[in-house]
């Protein structure tokens, strides 16, 4: 039989970072629905950007937490928002879900897929500069 199946966010407004050095990240920060099948992918963006911060600011690695929060917290709202977007677009029905089919019959697959680079095709500034 089929059986509920729950899906719990955490509030994307709280902190992820405490003035004493202390640093949530993945789903501990900012779990998200499952949609655009992110959350893993964000919580190894958090722990390699983590990593570059604090390396980045060996004298102050309070302030590296900080920088890191707020440089983080666009993308990660960004990669939400998608997964929200494909909510909608997967459980249409009626003149919703008509719309969503003759949209993608436009579309080519090279551009669909194209519109996904800022998601598949983000590298961490500092991995670009090695
Ligand atoms: C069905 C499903 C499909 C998914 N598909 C994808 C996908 O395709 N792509 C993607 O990117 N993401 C996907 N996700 C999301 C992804 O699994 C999570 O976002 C990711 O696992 C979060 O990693 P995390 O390390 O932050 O947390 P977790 O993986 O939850 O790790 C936390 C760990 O902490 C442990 N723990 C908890 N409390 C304590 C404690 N008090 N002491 C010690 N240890 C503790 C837990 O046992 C767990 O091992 C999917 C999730 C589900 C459920």
């Amino acid at each position: 039989p089929w059986t509920a199946w729950p899906i719990h966010t955490v509030d994307p407004q709280q902190p992820w970072t405490t003035p004493n050095g202390m640093a949530l990240i993945g789903d501990a920060a900012h779990a998200m629905t499952p949609f655009a099948a992110q959350g893993a992918a964000m919580a190894i963006e958090d722990a390699a950007t983590l990593a570059d911060a604090v390396y980045a600011s060996p004298t102050d690695p309070l302030a590296a937490l900080a920088v890191w929060e707020q440089s983080r917290r666009p993308r990660v709202a960004q990669v939400a928002r998608r997964g929200a977007v494909n909510r909608l677009a997967w459980h249409a029905a009626g003149p919703v879900a008509i719309a969503r089919n003759v949209f993608l019959k436009m579309r080519t697959s090279e551009k669909l897929a194209a519109d996904l680079d800022w998601l598949y095709g983000w590298r961490a500034p500092e991995a670009d500069e090695s």
